[in-house]
């Protein structure tokens, strides 16, 4: 980066516009999960096709999605023959806005010292705005970019992208690249850049439990049968051994196994358990015995009810309810395979299951787990520019979450992936108050614009 890019990074009346326009952006309630959301989503996929036009590339597309489902959007910068050509990923749809709690509206992207609120500020509009403003820098300073950039945005990433297969098979040679980039995870903290060389999969399965053919009246059948909400929490807490093991056989057979100087290098990287559960409000961290919170989280395999559904609770009502529904989020580690875990685990369910009742259970997507070393220039050269802006070496550190896009394309590119947060754990994702730190979107377009530099041979 020059001193032309480095003035542009860093002029007050180009930083006002840069915000103004992810305020623009943010507002866009881009929910996947809700169906009525689906207009503002591809308005907000026509924006960003827009927006890539007016910074100067080509090709900007909306790719519809498919059966309906979000689109994603595209622009390429092709024009650096000899060079390396970068994909730049990340998704612009957002979680939906509750719980309640927010203290400004999370579709009115807010300034509140030195922070931006509003649902997706972190998650993920904010980093991948981050990768634009990168590009705008360049773009805007010499006419050109170093290397040769494509941009995909996707807009399903929140619902574990269920169309990413058919999708990559249908765009996978316009994507095609070197090496990717990916922006959707943290930093430790606003002093410790780091790089993700580890994420979880994920299998979301739904589980109902059916009794009776309508609700019962419990005084006439309360005793005499079985259920529904009974049943499913006697089956959920079949899942785990009371010392915090899945209990589910087989579960464990394909983990990788960490040698005792892998894990003591992980834990010289990762989060204290205090860091790990600092505002989270719990009074102690749980989990499988012999390991460490931070290793329960990322090395290590989880199984996780995220819902439970059934019967009355706004007053008191007698009733029996016909059924019960829970989902569960599986989240996997190396060298587990996803399709396989997911079946042991429905397998177990109907084992658990009384005759009293029936169960049905469904696998609503899966995404394989990740697992990279650094040991790709593109590494040395994300290390190069992280040091430039931020003094300091990244450190290379594991995720619990899941990217599902940045699985595929590791499966089906073979691509080295450089997953570098911009993020921070206190930004609430997937919360109330969902915020980024300015300091981290500018640093962190200082540390792209250098990295595309860096990516030059
Ligand atoms: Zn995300």
């Amino acid at each position: 980066m020059g001193e032309r890019q480095l003035a542009h990074c860093r002029d007050g009346a180009v930083r006002r516009r840069w915000l103004a326009e992810l305020c623009e952006f943010l507002a866009f309630p881009s929910v996947s999960a809700s169906p009525a959301r689906q207009s503002d989503l591809e308005s907000c996929a026509d924006w960003l096709a827009g927006h890539l036009q007016h910074l100067g590339l080509d090709n900007p597309a909306v790719l519809p999605g498919l059966d309906g489902a979000a689109p994603s959007v595209y622009a390429d910068w092709l024009r650096a023959p000899g060079q390396p050509t970068l994909l730049l990923y990340g998704h612009f749809d957002v979680q939906p806005a509750d719980p309640t709690g927010w203290h400004t509206p999370p579709f009115q992207p807010t300034l509140i010292g030195g922070r931006i609120y509003a649902r997706g500020a972190s998650d993920d509009k904010g980093q991948l705005f981050a990768h634009l403003k990168a590009l705008e820098t360049w773009l805007a300073t010499e006419r050109r970019l170093p290397i040769n950039v494509k941009v995909w945005l996707e807009g399903e990433e929140e619902i574990n992208s269920p169309h990413l297969s058919v999708f990559l098979d249908r765009e996978g040679r316009r994507l095609h690249s070197d090496v990717a980039l990916v922006s959707d995870t943290e930093m430790p903290s606003p002093k410790q850049p780091s790089i993700v060389l580890g994420l979880r999969g994920n299998a979301t399965i739904e589980l109902e439990v059916r009794g009776s053919s309508r609700d019962l009246h419990s005084g006439r059948y309360g005793g005499a049968v079985d259920n529904p909400v009974e049943v499913l929490s006697r089956i959920l807490a079949g899942l785990h051994t009371r010392d915090g093991h899945v209990a589910v056989p087989g579960f464990y057979r394909r983990v990788k196994n960490w040698s005792a100087e892998a894990r003591r290098r992980l834990g010289a990287n990762s989060l204290s358990d205090e860091a790990f559960l600092a505002g989270v409000g719990m009074p102690c961290a749980a989990g499988e015995p012999g390991f460490t919170t931070f290793e329960r989280a990322t090395i290590r395999p989880a199984l996780t009810v995220t819902g439970v559904q059934s019967g009355y609770t706004s007053g008191d009502k007698s009733v029996i309810p016909a059924r019960a529904l829970a989902r569960l989020s599986v989240r996997m580690v190396a060298d587990q395979e996803p399709s396989q875990v997911a079946q042991l685990v429905m397998d177990r369910i109907h084992q658990l299951t009384p005759g009293s009742v029936r169960t049905r259970t469904r696998v609503n997507s899966l995404s394989h787990p990740v697992d990279m070393s650094a040991s790709h220039p593109a590494f040395a050269a994300a290390e190069r520019a992280v040091r430039r802006v931020w003094g300091v070496r990244p450190v290379y550190t594991r995720n619990g979450g899941s990217i599902s896009a940045v699985a595929a394309l590791r499966r089906r590119q073979r691509i080295p992936i450089v997953v570098l947060g911009l993020g921070l754990p206190s930004d609430a994702i997937h919360a109330a108050n969902e915020h980024l730190h300015l300091s981290q979107l500018f640093r962190g377009i200082a540390t792209v614009t250098q990295f595309l530099e860096e990516l030059r041979q």
